[in-house]
């Protein structure tokens, strides 16, 4: 007898999706199952968390990094020894940010979960639309990419938390490694392995780093996770577009592509990592932050040297 394509594989109930990578058709409990499970898989392989820690998630507002907070929390929020403080850097983008932060309030206060939010406007003194409008050489997101690291790096260390999770999905990271391929840039490469400790900087986490955007979007959508879907005016890195565009057409062509691109690279960062060194942390010298040079970035971008 032909199979029901519309009913899940699992328990015969409608099914909400069709993942062409595993051939599976999922309902929504059964969905939302695998998504957690891939998610649990994950932390357990490369982020060894231990006990009493505390995990900061850098929260913006928008799909990857609530839903990544909204499943953090699923698994760890009823242990004592862990705690979960959710961060959130206003970079002073008018209207988007705004909106977006309303989103993260609502979650973090949904859930209770302790949320603390940063402005560049406190810190810097300045704002993401205020850089923007300068005469600059760099694109809006070199400048709100590095102060937003610099800041949340910060604020994870002065409340100790061991981790710092963010909503990178495994779109973002196939057009991450494809990008850094494409430029032959190693080094960069071997940033994305899994973290190891070094002073001054918390450790990176991204358990949501094998669950497709589209399935990051859909989990939300079927668990009522409040996110903000609209889109950054400053969204416009024409080279990750391409390679998003070039990745989504072999995906739908060539099913499980991004997964393979990720799969290779695993295997191949370790390696790399024994011929390309990280080079030694130093610290700023004008803020104190961890860096590999005299000045850090932040510092650089900002005008301070
Ligand atoms: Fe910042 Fe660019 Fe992201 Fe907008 S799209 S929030 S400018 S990194």
């Amino acid at each position: 007898m032909a199979e029901d394509k519309t009913r899940c594989m699992k328990c015969n109930h409608e099914a909400i999706i069709y993942q062409p990578y595993s051939g599976m058709h999922l309902c929504k409990k059964h969905f939302s199952e695998d998504v957690e499970r891939k998610v649990k898989l994950t932390i357990r392989k490369n982020y060894n968390i231990g006990k009493n820690e505390k995990i900061a998630v850098a929260l913006s507002g928008g799909k990857d990094s609530c839903v990544a907070l909204y499943i953090l929390n699923k698994i760890f929020g009823k242990r004592r020894d862990l705690e979960l403080v959710a961060i959130t850097v206003d970079e002073g983008i008018s209207v988007y940010r705004e909106r977006s932060i309303e989103y993260a309030r609502k979650l973090t206060s949904d859930i209770g979960v302790k949320h603390l939010i940063h402005s560049f406007a406190d810190e810097y003194d300045t704002s993401l639309d205020e850089l923007a409008a300068k005469e600059r050489v760099h694109g809006a997101c070199s400048y709100c990419g590095v102060l937003r690291k610099s800041l949340v790096n910060r604020i994870a260390l002065d409340i100790g938390a061991k981790r710092l999770v963010t909503g990178h999905n495994l779109d973002d990271e196939a057009q991450t490694i494809m990008m850094n391929h494409l430029g032959g840039d190693v080094e960069r490469m071997i940033r994305l392995s899994p973290p190891r400790e070094l002073e001054g900087l918390v450790l990176r986490a991204k358990p949501l780093r094998k669950i497709p955007e589209n399935e990051v979007e859909l989990y939300a959508k079927v668990n009522d996770i409040p996110v903000d879907i609209s889109l950054c005016p400053y969204k416009h890195e024409a080279l990750r577009n391409e390679v998003r565009l070039m990745l989504d057409d072999f995906e739908q062509r060539h099913p499980g592509t991004k997964y393979s691109l990720q799969k290779g690279f695993d295997k191949m960062v370790g390696i790399l990592a024994k011929e390309f060194p990280q080079a030694e942390i130093k610290k700023c010298t004008i803020c104190g932050q961890a860096c590999t040079t005299d000045v850090c970035q932040a510092c650089r971008l900002l005008g301070k040297t």
